[in-house]
């Protein structure tokens, strides 16, 4: 049988957390014949609450399991890891400033980083889910100088997947039919989703929906998707997270399909303009276990003024955190 594959998953307590971690303990990330083993990173008063998940998952007696282990301490929670997801991450509380947010992230994902620098199998990869996402992979990277900063990405995949559901419904057509979405950009409400060279049965999407509609529709409702979730479930989106996220694992470590891409919040190579560096979303294809920001696509004016709108807030972001030091 293959070695168990570490897989470290931190805000193991939390929302997405609970749906995150019965899928991948169940092999729908790594795929069925590769066995897991879960680290799971929390803060000290959540660390009993994750533990009541680890009795569950111990009764889903999931084969692929070969041991689960909760931590408070991230220099044990990523000591040999292969995949790490860093859910766990500071709200934006009443009254807190965007610096406040900033260094409290700030706090966290440069501990972080420091452990996967040390402690991390050769092989890491991450993607950062907890919010500020995007600007938490660049301090994530930042206290990691051992480790290529490519291998710190951060989640867009659930705007990809929402903008494909979303052209899927306008069109009549199932997602599948769906090809060639990107995100561009930060996971905020500035990124954009462009279905400029998305094709829908192999028909180029621009031919079937009217501009209007991605301007004054499409666009709003993928950039907005998580405020509707919370205005009609009562809570922000969780499970949706979650599948997204092992998405991301999942296509970087297995690859995408032949004539498709995916979306990820990557360090900018230069590519499209995005200063080098910026963790920003492009469109990417994977094999091997790499990435590759998908290269020679024409940028017309409005995607252009579009993506440069949500790079300069990154770059904002950037020069945020690096004012505090934590870069
Ligand atoms: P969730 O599990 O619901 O969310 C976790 C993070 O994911 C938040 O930062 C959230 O951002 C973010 N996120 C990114 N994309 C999305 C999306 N599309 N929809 C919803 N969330 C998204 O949060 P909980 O509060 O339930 O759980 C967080 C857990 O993390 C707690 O158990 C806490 O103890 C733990 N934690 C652990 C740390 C550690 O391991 N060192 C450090 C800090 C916290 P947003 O807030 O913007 O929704």
């Amino acid at each position: 049988a293959a070695a168990p594959v570490t897989v470290t998953v931190t805000g193991a307590a939390g929302q997405i957390g609970y749906a995150l971690l019965f899928r991948i303990a169940s092999g729908a990330m790594l795929g069925p014949e590769v066995p897991v083993k879960l680290n799971l990173l929390e803060v000290p008063q959540a660390v009993h609450a994750a533990e009541g998940t680890v009795l569950e998952l111990l009764d889903c007696a999931f084969e692929l399991v070969a041991g689960i282990d909760v931590y408070d301490n991230p220099a044990h929670a990523f000591d040999g890891a292969s995949l790490a997801l860093l859910v766990g991450a500071k709200p934006r509380g009443p009254g807190m400033e965007r610096a406040d947010l900033l260094a409290a992230n700030g706090g966290i994902f440069s501990v972080q980083g420091r452990a996967i620098n040390d402690g991390a199998a050769d092989d890491i990869k991450v993607v950062v889910v907890g919010n500020p996402a995007n600007t938490n992979a660049l301090i994530t990277a930042a206290h990691a100088p051992d480790i290529p900063a490519s291998r710190f990405t951060a989640l867009t995949r659930l705007d990809h997947d929402r903008a494909v559901a979303q052209l899927a419904a306008r069109t009549g057509t199932g997602v599948s039919a769906v090809r060639k979405l990107a995100i561009w950009g930060n996971h905020s409400a500035t990124q954009y989703p462009d279905i400029s060279h998305a094709t829908v049965d192999g028909r180029p999407a621009t031919e079937l929906v009217e501009q209007d509609w991605i301007r004054d529709e499409f666009i709003p409702r993928v950039a907005k998707r998580g405020a509707e979730v919370i205005a009609v479930r009562g809570g922000s989106s969780a499970a949706s997270a979650a599948n997204a996220a092992l998405e991301h694992m999942r296509l970087w470590v297995q690859g995408t399909p032949e004539g498709d891409w995916t979306s990820m919040a990557v360090p900018s190579d230069g590519s499209y303009g995005v200063p080098e560096g910026v963790v920003s979303s492009f469109p990417v294809t994977t094999s091997g276990g790499s990435y590759k920001i998908v290269p020679g696509l024409e940028i017309s004016d409005f995607s252009r003024s579009r993506i440069d709108a949500s790079v300069t807030e990154l770059q904002e972001e950037r020069d945020g955190v690096r004012a505090l030091g934590l870069i």
